[in-house]
Parts: C-alpha cells; structure tokens; sequence
C-alpha cells in the first residue's frame, strides 16, 4: 500500500495547506474547492485520503476487530503499520516533519477507521486528543520535540484531564502544580486516560492557583509531562464494556517535577487550552461514531437480504426496512454534522457549537443504530459469533467521553442563546 505522503506528493490540497499554514489566513481548499458555495465532492486528494483509509481498515483491521476485542491485547501492529502510512498524527504540521492535514481530512480518516474497529479507532484519535493542546496552544521548542518525536516513531501521547472526583465538572480537578524556581512540582490522580498506560508523554491539567475564588480561566495550567518522569506511576488497564482493545488507564503523580518549559501557553491557560482542543477533537469523534453507524447499517442490511422468515427475505417486512431506514438517516445526518463542524473549524471559525452537536446526535446515533442492527439479527444479534452485539457495546462510550451527550446539550443551548441575543441565527 502505498502511503499517505507519497499518494499526496505535489498534491494541489497538500500545496494549498501549506500555503495557509506560512501565512495568518484561515484554510482555503479544505472540505470543499469552491469557495462560498455549497458542494458536498470530495476534491480528488480528500477521496485518495479516504481510499487509503478505507483499503488499510477493510482489509488490515476488520477482519482481526473480534479478537482484539476479544483479548483486549493493545493493538500495537496496526497502529504501527497505520503510522507507516501517514494514517496515524494527520494534524501534526509538516514544518515539525507530519501531514499537516484539516480537521475535515482528519475525520475521513477517522470514519473509515471506525468502521473496522472504533477500539482501534479510539486508541488513533486518543493520540489527537493528547497532540491537540500543544498543536494549538505549544510554542515551536514544545513542538519540535514532543511533535516532532511523534513523526519519527510511532509513538503515542495522552489527554490527561479527568480525575476519580472530576470528570464533567473539570473545574473540580484536584491535582496541584506548585511552581518551585524554574519548575513546577505536580501531586494528584488522573483516571480514565485512554492511552494512559502506553503514553510516551501527557498533556496534563492541574491547579495552579489554589484560591478557590479563582475563575476557571486563570486557576489552570497546562503541563506536557514525559511518562517516565520519576513519581509518575500508571495503573492498571480498565475492562471496559466495549472498545476493549483501546488502554484506558489512570496515573498517580507523587512530586513529579516538570521544567517550567513544558508550560503551555502560561500558567493560569490552562482550562481554555484544554476546553479549546475539543473544537478540533470532537469532529472526529462523531465521524467515528458514523463510522460506526455505517457498519451496524451494512451488516443490518447484508443480513436482512439473507435471513428469511414467513418465506421471504426479512428485508421485505416493511417493519425490518423501515429499522434499516432510520439507521440510514442516522448515519447520513450523523456524517453532514461532522463534515459541518469539521469544515466550520477549518475555515478558522469558531464551531463550539457545531462540534457539539455533530459529537451529540452521532454518539447518539450510533447507540440507536447499534441497538437497531442488534434487533435485524434477532437472536442472532446477540451473540458473539456475529458482528453486531460488539457494535452496540463500543457504541455507548461515544455518549460519555470527551463530553456526555448532557455535557454537548449544555453547550449547545449555551451557545444556541448566545447566538439568539446576538443575532447570529
Ligand atoms: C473509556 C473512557 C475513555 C476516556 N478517555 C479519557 C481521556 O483520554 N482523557 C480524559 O481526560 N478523560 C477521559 N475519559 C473520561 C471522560 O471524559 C469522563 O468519564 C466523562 O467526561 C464523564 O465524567 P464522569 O465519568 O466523571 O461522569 P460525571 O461527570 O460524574 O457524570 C455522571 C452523569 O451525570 C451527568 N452530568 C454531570 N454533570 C451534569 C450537568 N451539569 N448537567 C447534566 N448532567 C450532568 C453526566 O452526563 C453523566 O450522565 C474517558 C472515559 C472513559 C470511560
């Protein structure tokens, strides 16, 4: 197979990208090549990137999916060969040696993944997560080296934010940084870090500011913190429902010193980086749950052509093709969301709103369309042998991580009325 970079050598999107990257203009060609208009073509480098993807997850990841899950063995070998084809750190910018790729490129990639295994999928995209900070908040040292490293091995990094007492509330984190000369000294607990226990380095959010007056905005730094630093002590892996081959993992820190040079941005901006990562992060999640969708709604349907009841194909009951027509809808309006929320933050604008709810209706869709596919296979459904009772177990982690489907209505009505006063419907 070849790789990414070579399929995109001298590609017009690949010179577009980095034209925009040497200069202070928002994104030109990504998502669509006409500018203002509404057009829903890939350019012909977005399909290259999707058909990569796609060959590499149907023909390396699907067809071993059921017995990573079923050992829960971290997915070392294809995360390697998918780093080998460029399919692994598409955001990293090529001046610190990666693809340099928009957010929207990113999510064909992701949906593709998904569609495989969304376990796979997860433990890929945890490694955007853990980039996403320093990618939009890192000065060019912290790049170059903890970026950077990425692009020369397959290494992989982790999004250290939620804690036992904290995981919505994450102004309720408790882990402290004490700044002592040039260096910070940090205790606390992290948990549920996907990537946790196979991180090469964390961005971690801990206090700065102990008054607990302080506004969230200021009270919050954020660290990039290497795993083998002394005092940093990872737990054991978590058995999870589903996505059972992806590492989540908590750490404890005991006096684990970090150089005020692993600060990002400044101590007290913290929260905001952390908050503003999941613009870019959360596209991705729900293209992962279309991902997802996509599969349960083409084994649902490879399934109702086959399996007969009452001497015809179930597909012909028109109650069984109408489950199949919801599915549909799940997965096409999951699919426009993402490619919204993507194309908005690519265009350098502010898509809050529209990343929640891309992140909101896919997560859900993909548990309705899990549970659906589930109920095409009848008994059949809910049985190991078969595809689907997995899709429905990795669907439910797509409504709790990186903002519950509570989390994503509050920020959608937050931003809905502030859009309200301001005109802006
Ligand atoms: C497999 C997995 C991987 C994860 N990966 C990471 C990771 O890489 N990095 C990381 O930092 N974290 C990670 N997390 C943590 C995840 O982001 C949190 O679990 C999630 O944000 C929810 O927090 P919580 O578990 O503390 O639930 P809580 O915040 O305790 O919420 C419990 C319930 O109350 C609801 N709720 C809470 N507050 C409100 C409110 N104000 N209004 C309405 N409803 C509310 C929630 O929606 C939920 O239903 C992961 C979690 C899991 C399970």
């Amino acid at each position: 197979m070849a790789c990414l970079r070579q399929l995109l050598r001298n590609a017009p999107l690949v010179r577009s990208l980095v034209r925009w990257q040497s200069s202070a203009e928002p994104s030109l060609a990504v998502g669509s090549t006409v500018k203002g208009g509404v057009c829903f073509d890939l350019t012909d480098e977005q399909k290259e990137i999707q058909q990569l993807a796609r060959k590499f997850s149907r023909e390396e990841i699907l067809p071993k999916a059921a017995e990573y899950d079923r050992t829960m063995d971290y997915p070392w070998e294809i995360l390697k060969q998918s780093w080998e084809l460029g399919l692994m750190n598409p955001h990293i910018p090529s001046e610190f040696g990666g693809m340099g790729l928009g957010t929207f490129e990113g999510c064909l990639v992701t949906e593709e993944i998904a569609y495989a295994c969304t376990g796979i999928q997860t433990a890929m995209e945890a490694n955007n997560l853990g980039q996403m900070p320093v990618i939009i908040a890192g000065n060019k040292y912290q790049k170059e080296k903890y970026l950077g490293r990425m692009t020369e091995e397959a290494l992989l990094c982790a999004y250290g934010v939620t804690e036992p007492g904290a995981g919505s509330d994450v102004a309720g984190i408790r882990t402290r940084a004490e700044r002592k000369g040039d260096e910070y000294v940090i205790n606390g607990q992290k948990m549920w870090i996907t990537n946790g226990g196979v991180a090469n380095w964390y961005f971690l959010l801990a206090r700065t500011n102990p008054d607990p007056k302080c506004p969230s905005s200021k009270a919050f730094t954020g660290f990039i913190i290497d795993a083998d630093s002394p005092g940093l002590t990872k737990g054991r892996k978590e058995i999870n429902m589903g996505q059972r081959c992806s590492n989540t993992c908590g750490f404890t820190l005991e006096d684990v010193v970090v150089p005020k040079e692993n600060v990002l941005l400044g101590e007290g901006a913290g929260f905001k980086i952390a908050m503003g990562a999941f613009d870019r992060t959360r596209p991705p999640v729900a293209a992962g749950a279309v991902g997802l969708c996509q599969r349960a709604l083409d084994e649902a349907t490879k399934y109702a052509l086959e399996r007969k009841t009452f001497g015809t194909q179930i597909f012909n009951h028109q109650a069984v093709s109408f489950i199949l027509a919801e599915m549909a809808m799940d997965t096409e309006l999951g699919r426009l969301a993402w490619m919204r929320a993507a194309w908005e933050v690519d265009e350098g604008r502010r898509n809050t709103y529209y990343a929640s709810i891309a992140k909101g209706f896919a997560g859900d869709a993909a548990n309705r369309a899990a549970s659906n596919a589930v109920q095409v296979f009848g008994g059949n459904g809910f049985n190991t042998e078969y595809p689907v009772e997995k899709l429905m177990r990795d669907a439910k982690i797509y409504q709790i991580y990186e903002g519950t489907a509570q989390i994503q209505r509050l920020i959608i009505a937050r931003e809905h009325l502030t859009r309200a006063k301001t005109g802006l419907m």
